[in-house]
């Protein structure tokens, strides 16, 4: 499971912002339309033109992090601030950027910082609710930190739960990290929910067993974890593994490449898809499988998945994980599927969706 609407709406707010402006103009425009490297370039042009111009440094921080340097978007953006403080589009990408990072209470003081200039910004007023209502330990939340991790959980009764949940994350992360070749630069934040809260929060289908927004990874406690113990791994690996991929390609990945990932690593995940499959005549095509997988019934959502995992495990099989690396990397850089596809897996895109039917 996957919501990516947070960063969507942060990227039309500041292209809708700069679209009068001209210079940097070449940079907007290529981050418009997804070239993402040129756009970087751009700006860093235009930046050594005019390097007191604050808008600049929202481009490049833009750019920056559409190619995954966390880093260098952090910087750009913190530099947008020092030279305007009442640039809010530069307050709300620093602070989504640190709430992604972990960093609950540094985007809280950023929204805090940039509130007093814009009282009456309706983004940044519901941005600082949302987040201020988060769990967290300041919140009486327990925590259970490792060396990637932190899982947040609500009370005692849970404590056993939530180290186990340490455990399995930390063996995942060297697992699925080593085979995407990635780590991702930041803690991870996991909060272990009831199934009540869980919905609430989430909105997600009825189906959904875990969620990852991008920033944290939400789990619903059920009896099931008891029962079946090889649940909880199941449900901590998938949504670890969407992070991964979020760390390569933030965004434009189709949803069977990201949710056959998250299947294939999970344990016995490809031997699931392959008798699912197997037991069952239904086929949706691939090309549909590239949008969300929210509005499919429970039965369909399982055809969904498991085609999904098949696919990406002969993605694995004939590129290897650095092949499927390289295509995720392309997609990050702006790179169209099918180029990319094409490119990376020596066949076309519509030619591999035809071989899976
Ligand atoms: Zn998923």
């Amino acid at each position: 499971m996957r919501l990516a609407a947070a960063f969507a709406c942060a990227i039309a707010i500041s292209t809708a912002a700069f679209a009068q402006v001209t210079v940097g103009r070449s940079g907007w425009d290529a981050i418009r339309e997804g070239r993402n490297e040129e756009a970087a370039a751009a700006f860093a042009e235009a930046i050594r033109a005019e390097p007191r111009e604050a808008s600049l440094y929202v481009g490049a921080g833009l750019a920056a992090q559409l190619l995954g340097d966390n880093a260098k978007a952090r910087d750009s953006f913190a530099q947008a601030l020092k030279l305007a403080p009442n640039f809010t589009t530069a307050s709300l990408l620093l602070g989504d950027l640190l709430y992604r990072q972990s960093d609950l209470q540094g985007a809280i003081t950023v929204f805090e910082a940039a509130a007093k200039y814009a009282p009456d910004d309706k983004t940044l007023a519901e941005r600082l609710a949302r987040l201020r209502a988060e769990p967290s330990p300041e919140k009486g939340f327990f925590q259970s930190p490792s060396a990637h991790f932190t899982v947040l959980f609500e009370g005692p009764a849970d404590e056993d739960l939530a180290r186990r949940a340490v455990e399995l994350l930390e063996s995942a992360y060297w697992r699925v990290g080593t085979a995407l070749y990635t780590f991702p630069d930041h803690v991870i934040t996991v909060v272990l929910y009831t199934q009540e809260q869980f919905r609430d929060t989430t909105r997600s289908p009825a189906w959904a067993a875990g969620a990852y927004d991008g920033s944290r990874i939400r789990i619903p406690m059920r009896g099931a974890f008891e029962q079946a113990p090889g649940e909880l791994e199941r449900v901590l690996t998938h949504e670890l593994t969407h992070a991964m991929i979020r760390a390569i390609a933030p965004r434009g990945v189709p949803t069977w490449l990201n949710e056959g990932l998250a299947v294939m690593f999970e344990p016995d995940g490809s031997r699931w898809a392959e008798s699912t499959l197997a037991a069952s005549d239904t086929r949706i095509p691939l090309e549909q499988l590239a949008g969300s997988f929210d509005g499919l019934s429970g039965n369909q959502a399982r055809i969904a998945y498991a085609e999904s995992g098949d696919a990406a495990r002969r993605l694995f099989d004939e590129a290897g994980g650095a092949g499927v690396v390289a295509l995720l990397q392309d997609i990050a850089r702006g790179v169209p599927l099918a180029d990319a596809f094409q490119q990376r897996m020596l066949t076309s895109y519509s030619a591999f969706a035809a071989s899976l039917r």
